[in-house]
Parts: structure tokens; C-alpha cells; sequence
């Protein structure tokens, strides 16, 4: 399966600013602002953070890193449940992850692993 990189914004504001374009806030007063927002939506209700982040603006395929593949090659697993052959040790595949709701996992073998693989690594535009 592919993985994608996703940009996101969330909008926030900062009360108190002597200019009108707030360029005389410091980083840190940006940094504040942002996390007391993240921290209001998430005390208020989680899903809300779905909404205040909208869709992703821009998103790029991630290829996997050379330690990535050595990874995935010595801890491929395979959900009995599903089928999806996955790194166990970097990104386990929990219940929630699982289409069918529960995850069971076997060693995945050579021809799983290969063809994971393959289809990770190739280039989409080939
Ligand atoms: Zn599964």
C-alpha cells in the first residue's frame, strides 16, 4: 500500500495584537495560540479537529527509505483477517486498522513480502 505525505492548515486566533497584520507576535505567543486551540477542540470534542484541519492542500507518495525496506523485510507480518501485509514493528496493524475490525497476524511470507514490495517500491509513473 502506498503511504502519502499530507500538508494541513488550522486556523487560529491571537487577541491583543498592536498591529493589524499581528507582525509584531513572537513565536512563541504563535505557538501558544495554536496549541490553546488544539487543546480547546480536543477537551471540547476530537472529531471537531477533523473539521478545523479540512482536507489536505497538497500531498506527495512517500518511497520508502532503505532502513524502511530492511525493516519491513525482517518484520513483515500478515493479517490473517484482511491480508494486509505490513512492518509489525513500525506500523503494527491494530484492530482499528483492520477492514474486518480484528487484527491477527502471521509471519508473511517471501512471496507476500516480494510483492509488497513491488508495489511499494515501483514508480507510479512508470
Ligand atoms: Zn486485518
Amino acid at each position: 500500500m502506498s503511504t502519502y505525505n499530507c500538508a494541513f492548515t488550522i486556523a487560529f486566533e491571537v487577541s491583543g495584537c498592536k498591529e493589524p497584520d499581528g507582525s509584531d507576535l513572537t513565536p512563541a505567543q504563535l505557538a501558544t495560540a495554536i496549541q490553546q486551540r488544539v487543546l480547546r477542540i480536543m477537551r471540547h470534542d476530537p472529531a471537531e479537529l477533523l473539521e478545523a484541519v479540512g482536507g489536505a492542500f497538497d500531498s506527495f507518495e512517500e518511497h520508502m527509505t532503505h532502513n524502511q525496506i530492511c525493516s519491513f523485510v525482517a518484520n513483515a507480518k500478515c493479517c490473517y483477517n484482511c491480508g494486509e501485509v505490513f512492518d509489525s514493528l513500525n506500523h503494527p496493524h491494530t484492530d482499528e486498522d483492520c477492514i474486518v475490525g480484528y487484527s491477527s497476524w502471521e509471519r508473511a511470507d517471501q512471496e507476500m513480502i516480494a510483492s509488497q514490495l513491488y508495489k511499494r517500491l515501483k514508480d507510479p509513473k512508470t
